[in-house]
């Protein structure tokens, strides 16, 4: 993996975190970050003094480039502000010299300058476009980067209909910067949570705009709610929860059981929260809400170990824009280190995945609970 940034006369040494587990050929930062530290740098002469808000910084480049300029630094992944954190230190930054905040944050202050990696999902983008509105002026130097491919005419649609003004730059290293203008009237009602309705138990399921499967059921997930375990009295994860779909279905089955929702996007969890409390209010007693990536948080606590009855995960198969199976691996080896012996594994898989040979490897064996021609469930016991 290459972990030296060396721009303009600069260099850093930049990790993917978890450090363990990436590809040898992915890297901290791409031609994109490249581009936009470039832009500001030789275009932006004053930066000292000015307000830096930075969004969507996937591992905390952009944060450690600025850091000297105090940016507020917003992000809806915990890995990426784990990410932050490490490569702070790792360049003997101070780390309170970035201002970290989740995704639900509404910055006061007015920022002179704005910096957005355009994120995968258009939805947080809009989001925070909206949430913008309330701390630019018509000054703010707006400056978005992203694949040239990952910027399509519906994204600066989005910066025209909430912002103002919108151009783009040449593309370099098949990059793109995206400039706006603020107008300074307009002001938007935010279309999030999306909201739909499950079709048996007709639950309202609220998506905030980062949240997967916002404008529907996930299939692989309607394939598992199919074959949820009996949890009643038992401890249970929802692991990878998204909206907590699985984890309210759990609830509604097995109404004794304790349900923890884990997941690494704070909208996730923020929406599982609300699914909760809306649709059985009763059962909130009944339910923690973790931040984590994969099962670290939880496992923080030596007692946590060997402590759970039941995981259930549809598993997540991307990091940001790269498609990886490294976070299912983490989440297969937590699990097995959270079970209880006798406790299970369930989780639901594209049939293309090679996740049988790996819950194999980890747990000496596993079961095909049921499949159908795309997906199949999976079970193993932890001995
Ligand atoms: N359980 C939901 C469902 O079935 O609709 C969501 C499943 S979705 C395939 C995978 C989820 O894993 C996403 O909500 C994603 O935010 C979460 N995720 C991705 N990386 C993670 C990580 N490192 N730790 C914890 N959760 C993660």
């Amino acid at each position: 993996m290459k972990t030296e940034l060396t721009l303009l006369d600069r260099s850093y040494e930049l990790l993917r975190y978890p450090v363990k587990n990436q590809h040898i050929s992915w890297q901290a930062w791409d031609a994109a970050d490249e581009y936009l530290i470039q832009y500001v740098e030789q275009n932006i002469t004053d930066l000292n003094g000015l307000n830096v808000h930075i969004y969507n910084d996937d591992f905390g480049v952009l944060g450690v480039w600025f850091a000297n300029h105090s940016p507020i630094w917003v992000s809806d992944s915990f890995v990426a502000h784990k990410a932050l954190a490490l490569n702070l230190e790792l360049n003997h930054l101070d780390a309170d010299s970035v201002s970290a905040h989740h995704s639900l944050y509404q910055a006061q202050k007015t920022a002179d300058v704005v910096l957005i990696k355009i994120p995968k999902t258009l939805a947080l983008l809009e989001q925070q476009l909206i949430d913008l509105q309330l701390c630019i002026s018509p000054k703010t130097k707006i400056i978005a980067a992203g694949k040239a491919n990952a910027i399509q005419k519906s994204t600066l649609a989005l910066f025209e209909k909430h912002l103002g003004i919108t151009t783009t730059s040449l593309a370099k290293k098949k990059s793109r910067l995206i400039f706006c203008q603020y107008e300074g009237t307009k002001k938007s009602i935010s279309p999030y949570p999306t909201k739909w309705k499950t079709d048996t138990t007709q639950f309202t399921m609220n998506n905030l705009a980062n949240v997967f499967s916002r404008q529907q059921l996930d299939i692989g997930a309607r394939v598992l709610l199919a074959h949820l375990p009996d949890a009643n009295h038992k401890r249970i994860i929802d692991l990878g929860c998204g909206n907590g779909v699985l984890g309210l279905h759990v609830l509604h089955q097995s109404p004794d059981a304790h349900v923890i929702f884990v997941d690494e996007s704070f909208m996730a969890i923020a929406s599982a929260k609300m699914n909760i409390e809306q649709n059985m209010p009763d059962k909130l007693k009944q339910c923690e809400f973790i931040v984590s990536n994969c099962l670290d948080e939880y496992l923080r606590t030596p007692a946590n170990d060997a402590s759970v009855d039941i995981v259930l995960c549809n598993p997540p198969f991307h990091q940001q824009n790269t498609i990886t199976d490294h976070i299912a691996l983490q989440m297969f080896k937590d699990s097995k280190r959270i079970l209880k012996h006798g406790g299970e594994l369930r989780v639901v898989g594209n049939r293309h995945l090679d996740y049988p040979q790996t819950i194999k490897r980890l747990f000496g064996h596993y079961k095909v609970l049921a499949s159908d021609r795309k997906f199949s469930i999976l079970s193993a016991t932890k001995k």
